[in-house]
């Protein structure tokens, strides 16, 4: 048995948990009722902040701030230079306050402490492109409905946006959605995740800081059920734009469909990796470990099942075997940590069900698939399951934790067959030195995003989004500011009355 986990307490163990107050209308304040929630962090045990527990209250106050902010308030009306230069402060200010925000991202969720910073720098690198986005927002024009008549397409900000977010990025998705909404000219009410609120205050304090009107962000803080459902259900509130489980996409979109608001939804995944004989093997083995225990599994993108071709799939196996054993799990605050702790001890405990229901399905664990003993934290050791057959629950359910499931294929058809036979479409990978074969996986897959020959890059440039129940609409991507718009059609008309009705 290996020597237990061993995690060092940082200073914050020691200090008082950092406290943080809603924000509404453009002031800190705590919930009428005065609640709070802690938030322990997952790797150390200890509580790092609290949080003003908002309830139906606070999302009325947020809602009628940000209504009043797009109705009265200076943001929808200003030139999209002026919202432009806002948010490319608000950029500046992220990158300037980049390590603090990264360590709270990694105290909160578990995740290691060098891919936080990484996920911070590409917020920054989101935010910039946003801004860019705002000044090219355009519509149409049509001159050529006969002289009399010039048609107008006008792009109008939609109104005032929920923006509800999961726990696995904190800091990431709330940027994949916050900025393009604001670059459209957009209020919006934010609710992150009840487990990891902390860099959403903070963004709020710097979007305020970088001069950000009063109102057009409010943050909530609270559980879904109390604070995510009224924010859906608001009659003021015209968009929701959602990244969580299919599950509660699914309710989000059924009571937005009572107002008939639009929707933006992000859900799960279970994607696969496909791995054929002719491709760079030794690559296609790191990306492999790398899509399967990247952010300890806990990824809509995670790779997490590995489908391998029946003729190299011993050999492919042991190199991955090889490489996991090189992974380090631990601490979320050491550098040269890569797969850090699990999001709660409830959380573990359904990954780890998953893995013992797999064994008895008949499949076997080829690697790992233990709690780590360790001081402090909660700790999964990747694991990689052999002889999963395509019917296996760990074949088709989103597992969400460090557990890659291996399938083997004889033909390019049946590795298609398996990689589409599941609920979900977000993401996909191919490994092959063929083109022919590339292609014909790319075009065959059944999913938002496909890989070839590489894994889980992703840059604010390209669309994201899912096929299936993965989800309704893309993210990023030259359109990601129209998603938050209304198209007015204005048709103008001269000269004499053409057409005339009655007479
Ligand atoms: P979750 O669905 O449990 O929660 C997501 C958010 O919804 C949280 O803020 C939660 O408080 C809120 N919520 C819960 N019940 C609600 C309700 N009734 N009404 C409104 N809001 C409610 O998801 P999670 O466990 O936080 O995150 C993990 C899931 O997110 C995984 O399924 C993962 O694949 C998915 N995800 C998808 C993407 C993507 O881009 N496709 C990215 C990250 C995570």
């Amino acid at each position: 048995m290996n020597a237990p986990l061993k995690i060092s307490m940082p200073a914050e163990a020691s200090a008082a948990p950092k406290a943080y107050r809603l924000l509404i209308d453009g002031k800190h304040v705590d919930a009428r009722d005065g609640r709070t929630l802690a938030r322990q962090s997952p790797g150390h045990g200890f509580t790092v902040s609290h949080y003003a527990q908002a309830g139906e209250a606070e999302v009325e106050a947020a809602v009628q701030a940000a209504h009043k902010a797009f109705e009265t308030g200076p943001w929808p009306r200003m030139k999209a230079t002026e919202r432009a230069a806002i948010l490319l402060k608000a950029a500046d200010l992220i990158e300037a306050r980049l390590e603090d925000i990264a360590r709270l991202d990694a105290l909160e969720s578990g995740k290691p402490i060098a891919q936080a910073r990484g996920e911070i720098g590409g917020a920054v690198d989101i935010w910039r492109y946003a801004a860019s986005l705002a000044r090219t927002l355009s519509g149409e024009s049509y001159a050529n409905l006969g002289d009399a008549m010039l048609g107008v397409v006008l792009r109008e900000p939609i109104g005032v946006v929920s923006i509800i977010t999961p726990w696995n990025f904190p800091f990431l998705i709330v940027s994949q959605k916050l900025p393009f909404a604001l670059a459209a000219g957009c209020t919006a009410v934010v609710k992150p995740s009840e487990m990891t609120s902390a860099s959403t205050f903070v963004l709020g304090d710097i979007l305020m800081q970088a001069g950000l009107p009063a109102g057009v962000v409010n943050i909530l803080a609270g559980f879904g059920a109390d604070v995510g459902a009224p924010m859906v259900s608001h009659p003021l509130v015209e968009m929701v734009s959602f990244t969580g489980s299919t599950r509660v996409g699914k309710m989000t979109m059924a009571s937005a469909a009572q107002s008939l608001k639009k929707v933006s939804m992000e859900l799960g995944g279970k994607n696969g990796q496909i791995v054929f004989p002719d491709s760079d093997l030794e690559a296609a083995a790191d990306a492999a470990v790398f899509g399967g225990f990247f952010n300890a599994g806990e990824c809509c993108n995670a790779g997490s099942r590995l489908i391998v071709h029946e003729a190299i799939a011993d050999d492919f196996l042991s190199a991955v075997k090889a490489l996991t054993a090189r992974v380090t799990v631990g601490d979320p605050l050491d550098d040269q940590t890569k797969v850090g702790a699990m999001i709660s001890s409830d959380h573990l405990t359904k990954v780890a069900d998953y893995v013992a229901a797999a064994a008895t399905e008949g499949s076997s664990v080829y690697s790992g698939g233990k709690q780590l003993a360790s001081n402090a934290g909660q700790y999964l050791d990747p694991t990689i399951i052999r002889g999963v057959t395509e019917e296996m629950a760990i074949a088709r359910e989103e597992v969400f934790g460090p557990v890659l499931s291996v399938l083997t294929f004889e033909s390019i058809e049946k590795a298609l067959h398996i990689a589409n036979n599941t609920p979900y479409g977000l993401s996909a990978g191919v490994w092959s030195a063929s083109i022919d074969t590339c292609m014909s996986v790319a075009r065959g897959v059944r999913s938002g995003t496909v890989w070839v020959n590489t894994f889980m890059e992703g840059y604010p440039e390209l669309p994201f989004g899912g096929y299936k129940q993965s989800g309704l609409g893309r993210e990023l991507g030259k359109r990601a500011v129209e998603d938050y718009t209304e198209e007015k059609t204005i048709q103008f008309h001269r000269g004499q009355r053409t057409g005339w009705w009655v007479g």
